[in-house]
Parts: structure tokens; sequence; C-alpha cells
């Protein structure tokens, strides 16, 4: 089932104006830098314990996280829960009435496959679904 928050999904304008608030204020340590394609985004991982702050600044106009930045504001984007058979727990959401984003996973950073429900269906919170 889901098992732990693996990350938390965070928009930024720029990744390079940020990543120093992480790394040197707190302290936490960043794993890496990764560009997604399928989703526009260039990524940065940084660590705290087991999960992960997932940063993403928009590699193009027509990024979802670009368009979230232009109507929110920078901060948080989403919260992703790690789960096995990412497959099975979509169609479970959808037995459930949930409404998914993606009724197909999609590829993610580090060959991860990821799904996103949607925000109407979960009280306004952006949750993904995440198989390693
Ligand atoms: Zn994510």
């Amino acid at each position: 089932m889901v098992k732990k928050v693996d990350h938390i999904g965070i928009a930024v304008k720029s990744l390079e104006d940020h990543v120093s608030f992480y790394t040197e204020t707190l302290g936490l340590h960043l794993e890496g830098i990764e560009e997604v394609p399928s989703q526009r985004v260039k990524v940065a991982f940084i660590h705290v314990g087991e999960t992960k702050l997932e940063l993403l600044e928009p590699t193009s106009d027509d990024s979802p996280i670009a368009k979230f930045i232009e109507k929110r504001g920078e901060g948080i984007h989403h919260i992703a829960l790690g789960v096995e058979s990412i497959e099975a727990r979509i169609a479970d959401m959808n037995e459930k009435g949930i409404k998914m984003i993606d009724n197909a996973p999609r590829p993610g950073a580090h060959g991860t496959k990821v799904a996103f429900m949607h925000p109407k269906s979960t009280g306004g919170v952006l949750y993904e679904f995440c198989e390693k």
C-alpha cells in the first residue's frame, strides 16, 4: 500500500537561487540535479532523513511548474507517496471514485514511475504516487 512520504515537491523559479538555503543554511545534503523532460523541469533532490525535498525549476514556459508559479507563486507543489505496484494503486483509486490526472504511470526522476491524483478529489492537495 502507501509506504511513506517519499518526497515533497517545491516549485521554484531558479534552483540556483534556492539550493544554498537547503545545503548551506540548513546543512542538508544535495543528492543531485536531474532534468525530467516529460515534465519539463529540472529537479534538485535534497535528503532530509528518509524523505526528500524535490525542488522543481521549469525548463520551459509551458511546463506545469511554470504555470503553477505564475498562478500561485513559488512554494509547496505536491506530496509524493511511495507505493509498490503503482498500476494497482491507480486502479484502486479509480474504483474508489478518486479522479487521477494520470491513469497510467509516467516516467519520473531517477527511473521512477509516477502518477498524480486530481486535487479536486483529495481536498486540494496534489498527491503523487511514486514507485522506485
Ligand atoms: Zn515528485
